[in-house]
Parts: C-alpha cells; structure tokens; sequence
C-alpha cells in the first residue's frame, strides 16, 4: 500500500529492518513471507474495563512497527481482536472470568446480551484511545464472539488429530503431543519457578496442559455441550479467519509470552503444521513505582486519569517514545510533565515559528532517522535526533519542518495536525489548494500504486516533487506539501 518515495530512497540508504524476535532471542533482518504486504496479528484487550496506560502501550509499540514496515515500503495487513469472553484472572485456566467480574462490577445480570453490552461500552473506549493517539486503526478488528464457529471448528480439528483430552470441566490441549511446547520464551516446563507445576486442576495430564474449551451454564452451544472456547484459541482462529494460517508478525506484552502465546503457538501448528508466525515482538510493561501497572494492583491509570491531570494523549506518546519498547519504564506524573514540555517545544516550531516555512526534508537527517528507527525501532535514539535536528544551524526551519513532517509519517505524534483546526494538516495542502494538473498526477500514481506498479508510482511521485509538490502516503490517504 505504501511504497518508499523515490525521492526517499535515492537519497537514503535504507538499512535492513532489524527487529528483535522472542521466538530466536536474537535480532533478526525482517524478511517477509511475502514480498511486499506484512501479515501482522496483535493480542487486543479484554474489554471488561478501561485500558489502563499499560496496557495502551502494547498498541503504541504495534503501531510504531506498522508506520516502519510503511516507512520500509510494506503494506501490513494488521489484525487487532477483542476478547469479549474467555479469559480468566490468571492467563491459564484457573481463576474467575474477567467479563464475569466487568458484569458484576457494573450490577449487570450474567447473560451472554449482557456480556455483549458490556464490551460494546468498552470497545467504544478502547478505540476512543487509539483515536487519541493516533494509533493508525487496524486493516480489522476481530470481536472473539464473531468467531465462536471458527473456534469450535479449530478444536475440533485439534481433536481429530488427536491432540486434546476431555475433563469433567472442559477440553483441553495435551501438550506432551507438541514436543517444542514452550520454545518461546524457553520456558522452564518442570522448573517450579514458572510457577506451572501448581496443578490447580488434578485431571489434567500436565499442569500446564491448557484448556481449549470450558463447560458452562452460561455459553455457546457446541457439541461438548453449553460452554466458552478458551482464551488462547480465540486468537488462534482469528489470525486463521483474518490473515491466514502463517503469520509475519505477531505482537503482545511480555506477559503473554509463556502461556498465552505458547498455546497460540501449540495449537495453530498442531492444526497445520506449518509455523505459526516468523516473527514474535513484546512489549515490555510500564510501571508506577516499579510496580507492574495493573487494575488488580489498583494503580490501573487511564488516559481519562491523564486528561483530568491536564495531560493530552499525544503527551503520553511523546514519553512512551523516549523509552525502547522493550525496556520497562517507569511512569510518573514527573516523568510525563518532562515530556509535556519539552513536546509543547516541537509542537510550537511545528504549527507557530516554522508554520508557514517551506523547504525539502534533509536526507542528511532521513538517513540517520532510519537508521535508528530500523534497529529494532530505537525510539530513544529518534527522539535525540528530533532535537538535534531542531539545534542544528545549518539546516533552515523550511528544512527542519519538512525532515520533522517525514519523520511524522513513524511517530505518530500529530506533528502535522493542529487540533486547533480540526484534523486539517498543517503543511499539508488542502484538495481545493492543490492544482488540476498536480491532482491529475496525483490520482494517477494512486491508480499505480493500488496495481502495485511501484516504478510507475515512484516515477510519477518524482515528477510531482520536480514541480514543487512533496507527497507523503499516509493512513489516510496521500499528503501533499508544497516545498518550492
Ligand atoms: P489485557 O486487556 O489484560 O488482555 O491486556 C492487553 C495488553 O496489555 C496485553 O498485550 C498485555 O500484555 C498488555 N499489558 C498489560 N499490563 C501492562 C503494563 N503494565 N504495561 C504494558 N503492557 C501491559
Ligand atoms: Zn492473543
């Protein structure tokens, strides 16, 4: 979808994209199972609740890798699901339902249209979020509930080949029939402190056997009776429905790592025998205090919590960037007011001193911009050379405004809206600003690009720069600067 500008790529010499996988625990040079569209599943939120700010990094850091795979010249398609049932307390299967505790909560009854209500509420709020900051929305969202026939479908595919056993209390997966269980991760099976040899349930094989569907009053039908499918199939049939059996990336927090996503693993390559996903990307946690961020902590901050403080959304992305995503950062109120100011700063270059400056991104930049975004998304590294950018002398505000617009397309800070005018870019042309001819130019590199014809693309988009027009693809579509 998004091809690298011509004008980009002659000027900058694009390294690998570098990006450290769980599964190998070493970085490695992306290369995609396709050539040039990315096949990218995110673990969504259970949506029993708000999101706390933890949790929203998960998605800052999944969208940070789509505006590079962009920036890179990929098309991602990009799955985000909703887990509206199923998952419990713990991440296995002990423990009580989160919906269950989200209904009781909210003194709803316990009905499946209750449940359906619940998530309804929160599903609102978690794409209010992401709206507010900036997440670029996924190719689709999958709600686990539109999904229960592709779920039963892939037990029972698990079953057939013989790779499950029933309990009194549902179906579950025996994972002495899938030798690499665990490999993510390295997880220690028999080590006590996995903490997976506590057997909560007695008939199962293996403690860490997980379950695959659980009996129930509440539930769907299903031929082992009335009942939910467990939270790890969930994501395992909607990769399958939305994306397909093989994956290039699949992201999560680092919590989902040994149990979540060693059952995604467990089950879809039992079912294909092919590998699941290539690639495997966590992000670490955010803490208060060193403290993991959590409700049942009860420091389970919102964004709603950051706005009532006077902080924006943008703000908060602005500070998850100055941290690697792998690394844990701290939160605090402190910590984001540094942040405000200093993003108040880049906001007022942006929409006041260099508003109306024009002048051609500096490949000088660019390079060292790439750099450090394709070693494993070096956002720290970003943000130094966003204020190194803003001090150099020799470069003109028109220069430093039109390298911080490219730089934009990847940090998602709202560099190029003014809130203040509604979602009009600042810089970027408006339709009726822009002449016939360059639009004519314009729709038809669009038709090339949607036919994948990326010479023509890039040759037309060369022609438009040549008269003085700067096209940037972006989420919603091409953006034009007028740089002569
Ligand atoms: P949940 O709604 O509990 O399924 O979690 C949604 C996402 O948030 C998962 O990818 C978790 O790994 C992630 N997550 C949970 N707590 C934190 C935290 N304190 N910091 C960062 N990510 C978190
Ligand atoms: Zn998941």
């Amino acid at each position: 979808m998004f091809g690298i500008s011509s004008k980009r790529r002659a000027a900058t010499n694009f390294p690998p994209l570098s990006l450290y996988n769980t599964e190998s625990r070493i970085r490695e040079n992306f290369v995609p199972l396709h050539k040039h569209d990315v096949l990218m599943y995110s673990c969504g939120p259970t949506v029993y609740d708000y999101a706390h700010i933890g949790n929203l990094r998960a998605y800052v850091f999944a969208d940070t890798l789509k505006r590079t795979l962009f920036y890179n010249g990929y098309s991602v398609n990009h799955t985000i699901n909703y887990t509206d049932f199923g998952h419990l307390s713990s991440d296995g299967d002990h423990g009580d339902d989160k919906m269950m505790k989200g209904l009781s909560r909210e003194g709803m009854d316990i009905s499946l249209e209750s449940m359906h209500l619940l998530s309804d509420r929160y599903i609102k709020a978690f794409n209010d979020d992401l709206t507010a900051l900036n997440i670029i929305f996924p190719t689709q969202f999958a709600r686990a509930s539109d999904y229960v026939r592709e779920q039963i479908t892939l037990i029972k595919t698990l079953e057939e080949k013989g790779y499950t056993y029933s309990t009194s209390d549902g179906i579950y997966f025996d994972i002495s029939k899938f030798p690499t269980y665990g490999r993510l991760g390295n997880i220690d099976l028999e080590g006590q402190e996995s903490g997976i040899r506590v057997a909560v349930n007695p008939e199962k094989k293996h403690p860490a056997d997980f379950a695959l569907w659980k009996h129930g009053a509440l539930g769907f039908k299903s031929q082992w009776g009335t009942g939910f499918p467990g939270w790890h199939i969930e994501c395992s049939a909607m990769a399958f429905a939305t994306l397909g059996k093989q994956l290039d990336i699949h992201t999560g927090g680092v919590d989902n790592i040994s149990t979540h996503h060693n059952g995604e693993i467990a089950q879809s390559e039992a079912a294909t025998g092919k590998q699941f996903s290539k690639y495997w990307l966590h992000s670490e946690h955010i803490q208060i205090e060193n403290q993991k961020i959590s409700k049942s902590f009860g420091n389970g901050l919102t964004l709603q919590t950051l706005y009532d403080e006077g902080y924006t959304a943008h703000e908060y992305r602005y500070w998850l960037l100055t941290a690697h995503y792998r690394t844990k950062a701290n939160f605090s109120l402190t910590a984001l007011d540094g942040a405000k100011q200093a993003f108040t700063r880049l906001r007022r270059f942006m929409f006041e001193d260099w508003a109306t400056e024009k002048g051609l991104p500096s490949t000088e930049y660019q390079q060292l911009f790439v750099e450090a975004i394709n070693d494993d998304l070096n956002t720290p590294k970003v943000i130094a050379l966003v204020w190194e950018l803003v001090r150099d002398e020799k470069l003109t505000p028109g220069e430093k405004r039109a390298t911080l617009l490219d730089f934009e397309n990847v940090l998602g800070l709202g560099l190029d809206i003014d809130p203040e005018a509604g979602r009009i870019a600042l810089g970027h042309l408006s339709p009726k600003d822009i002449p016939a001819d360059i639009q004519a130019m314009i729709d038809e590199r669009e038709a090339a690009r949607i036919a994948r014809n990326w010479p023509e693309a890039d040759r037309l988009r060369g022609t438009i720069a040549q008269k003085g027009y700067q096209l940037e693809d972006t989420a919603e579509g091409p953006k034009i600067t007028q740089t002569l």
